[in-house]
């Protein structure tokens, strides 16, 4: 698929504010700085669609966007930064819960990872309530032009690992680098596949 349109529809802290569920709808998180506005760029061929975000924290809003006019793609705010204010912390949280939880239209959530780390706490954590939750989602592991293939190799099996402990089988994933242009083939058609499906 290629993305010939994308535009920015509307921000809110509200699922019940969010455009009408009446298309598919595929959203990205991950922790700050994980490259989640790089990529989202890298796929909708855009500079600054996302913007890059400078101070950790800074976007806490449920961000639409209407892709070739048939699909709806997320960005989400990330979540674990130790810098935000507990309150403020929770109530984001209860808010992307909120989103994650009852966006009916909502075929695939994102995880973003950064292919360089060992797998983080604040990630596994999420993904096992994803998994509890049945919320469909695929991981991203992003950055890997950072890495030597083989090192990316080693991290990956690291984290499948990891994943393991928690998981009977390894949910699906992509490898990605906005720098280098990976994955945005893949991760397109996998998204083009999933709306032709249902
Ligand atoms: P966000 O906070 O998750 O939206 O992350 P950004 O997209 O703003 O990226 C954070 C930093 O990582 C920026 O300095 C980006 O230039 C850099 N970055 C993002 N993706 C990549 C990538 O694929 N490769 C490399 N080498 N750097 C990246």
């Amino acid at each position: 698929m290629e993305i010939k349109d994308a535009r920015f529809i509307m921000s809110n802290t509200d699922i019940e504010k969010c455009p009408k569920p009446d298309r598919p709808e595929y959203a990205f998180i991950g922790r700050s700085n994980v490259g989640k506005s790089s990529l989202i760029n890298m796929l909708t061929n855009k500079k600054s669609l996302a913007k890059t975000s400078g101070k950790p924290g800074k976007t806490r809003l449920i961000n639409h966007f209407l892709i070739n006019g048939e699909w709806y793609l997320v960005d989400l705010p990330g979540y674990g930064y130790a810098q935000v204010p507990k309150t403020e912390r929770l109530k984001w949280e209860k808010m992307l819960r909120n989103y994650i939880l009852k966006r009916e239209n909502l075929y695939c959530l994102f995880v973003l990872i950064d292919s360089r780390h060992p797998a983080q706490k604040a990630d596994i954590d999420f993904m096992e309530w994803l998994g509890i939750s049945q919320i469909p989602f695929s991981i991203i592991f992003t950055k890997t032009d950072k890495l030597k293939t083989q090192e990316l190799e080693d991290n990956l099996k690291a984290y499948e690992e990891k994943m393991f402990e928690t998981w009977e089988t390894m949910p699906g994933y992509f490898v990605s680098s906005s720098a280098k242009g990976i994955g945005k083939e893949t991760i397109l058609s996998f998204i083009e596949q999933v709306n032709k499906e249902t």
